[in-house]
């Protein structure tokens, strides 16, 4: 047994990530007294007044205007790498409300601030910006902070951000001083999003990504690990939804306690040599987790490449945890208090996409 972890009394006390060697407790964190919260903030700050809707429709304007993201604005970003019309998504179907077939639906341009410094990087520019739709807000808005968010785009729509980004890692990828891709995104300001408008970041390095670095070292000496940890947290009772040689699951591995992940066990390929049919699958497992999330902030980022399985991590923010000197606390109750809502929203979702026949897709 590669994997360690202590049960006392028959509960899941500790684990071991067995990538970074962070050991996560299961405490009682949940019953932490939150002073902070119950004298300094007692209160939610009020909601902002709620416009007219002659208001509302007059600010979102304002906002889109100032967007440099909204279409209108192209000439505010840096050149455009790539763009796909509403029509290479949606077909012969009607694009959504508000839009047009030969409208840009996705849009991909250079990060304004590389994260990886050109120099780095045989001066070029190696990081991304994917745009993931042209509309800021939801359809339905009836605030400013109703913006469009990853699980409210129709799945195929999701499935043809996985496309995109696929392609270009393949681009980055080319230029020969790039030696690995991440795919990452933001949800929310509190995860350090800087741009309300949807969107994900792609960035190449110079050098293989460590946290990829130790997946691929551990992953060389026990091949089996993924498969290991898969039927472990089955064991624990963390699984959302298994099938297809994918499976996600809440994980104790996580740089904060909610933290899930999505795995797919037969593809070890870099994500532009993985077959298009089989990155639509792990895109719906994908899909499904961010919908049943919701709006709550994240940070996400998916991992690939030759020897380690396709896998996407994602942090979850607004949770009680602490980090501690290389160990983690995470809820004692986790399998009981955090996973369930998910994975029944998850196997809602899996049951509402497979009469939609959207599995039919490929
Ligand atoms: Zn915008
Ligand atoms: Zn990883």
């Amino acid at each position: 047994m590669s994997l360690e972890y202590g049960i006392i009394h028959g509960t899941l006390r500790w684990i071991r990530n067995p990538f970074s060697g962070t050991v996560t407790y299961f405490t009682n964190i949940r019953q932490k007294p939150h002073a902070f919260r119950s004298l300094t903030h007692p209160q939610d700050p009020p909601p902002p007044a709620a416009l007219s809707p002659a208001a509302l429709q007059a600010e979102m304007a304002r906002v889109q205007q100032a967007c440099v993201f909204c279409p209108g604005n192209e000439h505010l970003t840096t050149e455009e790498v790539l763009r796909l019309p509403y029509a290479a998504i949606y077909g012969e179907k009607p694009p959504p409300d508000g839009v047009s077939a030969e409208q840009w639906a996705l849009r991909v341009v250079r990060n304004l601030v590389p994260r990886i410094p050109e120099d780095c990087t045989g001066g070029r520019n190696e990081s991304y910006v994917l745009i993931e739709d042209a509309r800021h807000f939801l359809p339905q808005a009836t605030s400013l902070r109703d913006l469009m968010w990853s699980g409210a785009l129709p799945p195929v729509h999701f499935a043809h951000v996985m496309g995109v980004a696929a392609e270009v890692v393949q681009r980055s990828l080319a230029n020969p001083a790039v030696r690995s891709v991440l795919i990452r995104k933001h949800q929310g300001k509190e995860s350090g999003a800087s741009q309300p408008h949807i969107h994900l970041q792609i960035i190449g390095a110079d050098r293989i990504f460590p946290d990829v670095e130790q997946e691929l070292a551990v992953t060389a000496r026990q091949p089996g690990i993924w498969e290991e940890i898969a039927a472990l947290m089955h064991t624990f009772g963390f699984h959302l939804e298994a099938g297809d040689g994918i499976v996600s699951y809440w994980s104790p591995f996580g740089k904060f306690s909610r933290h899930f992940e999505i795995v797919s066990l037969r593809d070890w390929q870099p994500l532009h040599r993985i077959p298009p049919a089989r990155l639509r699958r792990f895109a719906q497992y994908a899909y499904r987790l961010l919908r049943a999330l919701g709006t709550a902030p994240y940070d996400l980022e998916i991992h690939h490449g030759e020897g380690i399985p396709l896998h996407l991590h994602l942090n979850g923010r607004r949770y009680v945890y602490a980090n501690i000197g290389g160990t983690l606390n995470a809820p004692v109750d986790a399998a009981e208090h955090v996973v369930p809502p998910t994975r029944e929203a998850v196997q809602r979702l899996a049951q509402e996409m497979a009469a939609a026949d959207l599995e039919a897709e490929d």
